[in-house]
């Protein structure tokens, strides 16, 4: 097995073992960090049939974490996929209609953000641990909505790490909000800034290549690191529930060893269908990976075009965890296809936040071969959740519906019918509100919460504790911010100046 290596995508010369990449969340150049060489899978998949999920996971995880021993691994892993969640299969797959849905959201926040949050805190305080860290680990998210839950969940009382959450004050769903700003634990922190999702990322952004804020954190004993999906201790796990599925459909019968299956994936900061594709370097026999967006369809133009370009309207959508027009995890994918290449991929993304577009040449673009981009609208999301209630009996979220909606699309346009896994992301409970009405249009106008129970009336699945939990929680977290002040108020609940 050869030690993989971690350097940044505007910096070829970094090399950074795993932890030290964890640690640090983001590269000082603005890069994230990527791996030197893409491990493959050291067993087929048809090994695997009879291992449960955490087996799975180990397997795949330390290709990446090769600085892990196996003890450390295996033990991040046992903690966190483990009763938080609320199968024993942590991610079931099941077919419903002509496609297979990966259930992500058995997790204790209920969005797909907990396959990756619940292990990240352990990933990083065993990081901390090995490279002789004492400073007291500072996260700082951003979040479209679900991230900020999770994280919060998964660092919640974490000893010698505090967490900082930014969400769009009035970008997320009521559910989402109530979820974060109920959350208890002396280390948290929540706020909301007067911006969008984009606004909170930027800010995040600016903060962790500061290094005059990094001074004086230093020297009051904390330094930064990030839960975003720009941490490859977020990546990484994500990569291994592809595996997982295509385990499961072998041992379904639904396939045989080295088939191959699609993924259509409802796609925001573009993480998730990031790891399909690290799955299919791997190794796996992933053939089509389909990146699904909602009304902010950059990606959809980009896929078509080889453009990207940001310059657009935001639009705020019943899926809020894909309100986004910077992908930041987009910059991974750029980098592959420039050719590893640090000083072409610098190039782009520099001309990205001067004048919000990029061109790729060619060369580039012929490598983007195994993505099809597709969008959904609003009427479109709501006529998936429609129809599979009608057609299946089942329920979806609206971040599920758009890839729902787009695998029917790509469906009908090319006559593809290999075996599809569309990525679950979410429980409908999150988002009871644009369910319920998309089934039946009398709810219109009925709050989230006065729906929970109709919900469960309608699926036959059990209102999950997650939801059950914050219904009476008393609200802890108030404040707002300008998106000037994000800094200061970093600071402030520091207890720096
Ligand atoms: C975060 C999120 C997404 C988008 O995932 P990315 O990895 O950011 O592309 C989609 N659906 C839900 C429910 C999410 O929480």
């Amino acid at each position: 097995m050869s030690n993989v290596y971690y350097k940044s995508t505007r910096d070829d010369s970094l090399h950074l073992t795993a932890s030290q990449a964890i640690l640090q969340g983001l590269s000082r150049d603005g890069g994230l960090f990527v791996p030197d060489h893409m491990p493959r899978l050291s067993v087929s998949p048809k090994e695997l049939v009879s291992c449960g999920y955490r087996e799975v996971a180990y397997l795949v995880m330390k290709e990446f974490l090769t600085d892990f021993t196996e003890e450390e691994l295996r033990t991040c892993i046992d903690r966190a996929y483990d009763e938080k969640f609320d199968t024993p299969e942590i991610a079931p797959l099941v077919q419903k209609g002509d496609a297979w849905f990966l259930e992500l959201f058995h997790g204790s926040t209920i969005a797909f953000k907990d396959m990756a949050l619940s292990i990240l805190p352990h990933l990083m305080i065993t990081s901390a641990r090995k490279n002789g860290i004492t400073n007291d680990i500072v996260i700082l998210t951003a979040t479209s909505g679900d991230t900020g839950k999770a994280a919060l969940a998964g660092f919640d009382s974490v000893e010698g790490t505090r967490i900082v959450v930014f969400y769009p004050k009035d970008g997320v769903s009521p559910i989402q909000k109530r979820q974060m700003v109920t959350q208890p634990g002396k280390n948290t922190k929540v706020i909301g800034i007067h911006g969008n999702f984009d606004d909170a990322q930027n800010g995040v952004k600016a903060m962790f290549g500061d290094r005059a804020l990094e001074k004086e954190l230093a020297e009051a004993g904390f330094q930064f690191s990030s839960a975003n999906s720009i941490n490859i201790g977020r990546l990484v796990p994500q990569v291994a529930y592809y595996v997982w599925s295509y385990v499961r459909l072998l041992a379904e019968g639904a396939i045989s060893e080295g088939d191959p299956i699609n993924v259509v994936v409802p796609t925001g900061n573009f993480g998730n269908i990031l790891a399909a594709y690290y799955a299919k370097n791997m190794g796996l026999p992933i053939a089509k990976l389909i990146c699904a967006s909602n009304e902010n369809k950059v990606l959809f133009d980009f896929f078509r075009t080889g453009t990207y370009d940001r310059n657009r309207e935001f639009v705020l959508t019943s899926s809020p965890s894909m309100d986004i027009l910077i992908s930041s995890n987009l910059e991974r994918l750029i980098w592959l296809v420039a050719g590893e290449s640090a000083e072409k991929n610098s190039a782009f993304m520099r001309s990205l936040a001067e004048t919000g577009v990029y061109t790729l040449p060619e060369e580039s673009r012929e490598k983007l071969s195994d993505f099809a981009g597709y969008y959904t609208d609003e009427a479109g999301t709501a006529e998936s959740i429609r129809d599979t209630y009608r057609e299946c009996g089942y329920v979806i979220d609206p971040h599920t519906a758009v890839a729902a909606h787009v695998y029917r699309q790509y469906r009908k346009e090319t006559g593809d019918a290999t075996p599809t896994v569309i990525a679950s992301t979410a429980s409908p409970y999150k988002f009871t509100h644009s369910v319920m009405t998309a089934i039946d249009p009398k709810y219109d106008g009925v709050e989230d919460f006065a729906l929970i129970d109709e919900l469960e009336k309608l699926s036959g699945v059990a209102v999950p504790r997650a939801v059950e939990e914050i219904r009476s929680a008393p609200v802890v977290h108030k404040d707002t911010c300008e998106i000037n002040e994000m800094q200061a108020s970093v600071k402030e609940f520091l207890g720096i100046q």
